[in-house]
């Protein structure tokens, strides 16, 4: 589905947010650099999920969903993009809880908390940081980059003294196993 995002948008990458908790895309993005911005899709992605939780700091172009009841949101995910995805994944569940603040925990998950984020671009330096900053549980990518900051320039996951740590995995297609 990051793959098809990538395509829709026609930028070289694309990222979807999963809670694997509810088995549902939170949240999704794709490169806005052509105005040589820092929106790479992974950084456009966690604000998108910001957005799924009345957050975000982003103005965008994009028409958002909306909240669809007191419990589920789709906030994180551009309207255009969210049709086009429906119609293809048709066995797929889009959206997010939305956290009801109860007696004593007020604040709710924090941003990517428990999420897990498939990206088809090695993230660079300041995207990997962004998912440390976010919390996310686990990164999926595709293809490596010469910027990638999870296994081809560097491994930020693996840096001790940071205060949090997700789980990576490069993910090849069957086809690209056959080839190598
Ligand atoms: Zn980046």
């Amino acid at each position: 589905m990051a793959t098809e995002i990538a395509n829709l948008s026609s930028n070289s990458s694309g990222v979807i947010v999963v809670d694997p908790k509810i088995n549902s895309v939170v949240a999704v993005g794709y490169d806005e650099t052509s105005d040589g911005s820092v929106r790479h899709a992974v950084m456009v992605a966690i604000d998108n999920v910001a957005k799924s939780q009345r957050g975000g700091a982003w103005n965008t172009s994009e028409d958002l969903g909306s909240q669809t009841d007191e419990n589920f949101t789709l906030c994180g995910i551009p309207k255009n993009i969210l049709g086009k995805l429906k119609e293809k994944f048709r066995d797929t569940s889009f959206g997010a809880s939305v956290f009801t603040p109860k007696n004593g925990d007020p604040e709710g998950p924090y941003l990517c908390t428990g999420y897990e984020v498939y990206t088809v671009k090695e993230p660079c330096v300041m995207c990997a940081m962004a998912l440390i900053h976010s919390r996310a549980k686990r990164v999926f990518y595709r293809t490596p980059s010469a910027k990638g900051a999870l296994g081809s320039l560097c491994k930020i996951h693996t840096i001790k003294d940071l205060n949090h740590h997700y789980e990576v995995f490069m993910v090849t297609t069957n086809d690209e196993r056959g080839v190598m």
